[in-house]
């Protein structure tokens, strides 16, 4: 059987077309055009790269939004105080604080003060523990773009065994925590790894699903699998590569030549997981809009 290569590209420009349609509708029933802030602290090329990147698609599916960026050296107290002034703001539904926040900054408190129900990224504790306990929340963006991956892939991870390479707080974890709830495509027997396992290839090639949130070039290879795996690679990394007019390359934490070869369906870097976290952004955000501005009876 041909490999499946999930075309997280085609899949995400689905989503942001019915999410257009769906916005049109929301508009139509309340006169609310669901609203979203964007902070962005100092100058990281990449973060200015993502902050204008979903900007872009938020005017593409008819939302407000705005953007407020600010000095590298603004104080805690300050970006504090902005974001509770987005939280009182009725045309906001969202707020999204870009990471990484520089070091003078406590990010924890930064997306404590977040209200919950505008948090969108789903990073706020409350909306963590709600996950973690199954309760309906905003789901952070990537791993809740994995889980639309597979539902709209037919792939239904209930009783697979899922094993995710990382156990960060905005992929790993939450990942693991939306597939083993025993919901409808999720119910999985999720094993974690990460740096503390001595041979990461004993788990990996027990895995039915395989999802890599690692951060390391091409560390998953043929070998790490076993033949007919489902692979999702979230990892994006650059490579040298002298000969591209930039100099570099992006690859994802996955072998993905090598690996093809024995997997049933495999996402490729980039094309894959990418673009469905920006899709999933627009999804919370007018989930937030329709809870903040309920259609009236
Ligand atoms: P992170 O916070 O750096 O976490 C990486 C995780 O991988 C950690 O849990 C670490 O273990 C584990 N790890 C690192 N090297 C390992 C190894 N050799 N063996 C086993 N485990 C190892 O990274 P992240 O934020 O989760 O992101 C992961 C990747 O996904 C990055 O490439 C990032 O750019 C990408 N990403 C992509 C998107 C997207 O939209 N496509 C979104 C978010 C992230 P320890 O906990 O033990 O240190």
């Amino acid at each position: 059987m041909a490999t499946t290569i999930i075309d997280g590209k085609a899949i995400s420009k689905q989503i942001r077309q019915e999410l257009k349609q769906k916005t049109d509708t929301f508009q139509n029933e309340t006169g609310t055009v669901p609203g979203l802030a964007f902070i962005l602290v100092g100058e990281n090329p990449a973060s200015q790269v993502y902050v204008k990147m979903k900007g872009k698609a938020c005017k593409e599916v008819g939302f407000y939004s705005v953007t407020k960026e600010l000095p590298s050296d603004i104080s805690q107290q300050e970006l504090i105080k902005l974001i509770d002034a987005f939280n009182n703001d009725p045309k906001i539904h969202g707020i999204l604080t870009q990471l990484p926040l520089p070091d003078h900054i406590d990010e924890a408190a930064v997306i404590e003060s977040i209200d919950p129900k505008k948090d969108v990224d789903g990073f706020h504790p409350i909306n963590v523990g709600k996950l973690l306990i199954g309760l309906d929340t905003f789901r952070p963006c990537t791993p809740a773009g994995i889980q639309e991956l597979l539902i709209r892939s037919d792939i239904d991870p209930a009783g697979k065994h899922v094993v995710v390479v990382g156990r960060s707080n905005i992929v790993g974890k939450p990942i693991g925590n939306i597939l083993i709830q025993k919901q409808k495509w999720a119910n999985a027997v999720v094993t974690f790894c990460h740096t503390g396992a001595k041979d990461i290839s004993y788990f990996t090639r027990q895995a039915d699903i395989l999802i890599a949130a690692v951060g390391r070039a091409n560390v998953i290879t043929a070998d790490m699998v076993k033949k007919g795996v489902v692979v999702i690679d979230v990892g994006v990394n650059r490579v040298d590569a002298p000969s591209s007019e930039k100099g570099y390359k992006l690859v994802g934490d996955v072998d993905f030549e090598s690996v093809k070869e024995v997997a049933d369906a495999i996402t490729p870097v980039p094309g894959g997981v990418g673009p469905m976290t920006i899709a999933m952004l627009l999804a919370n955000t007018l989930q937030a809009a329709q809870e903040q501005v309920p259609v009236s009876e």
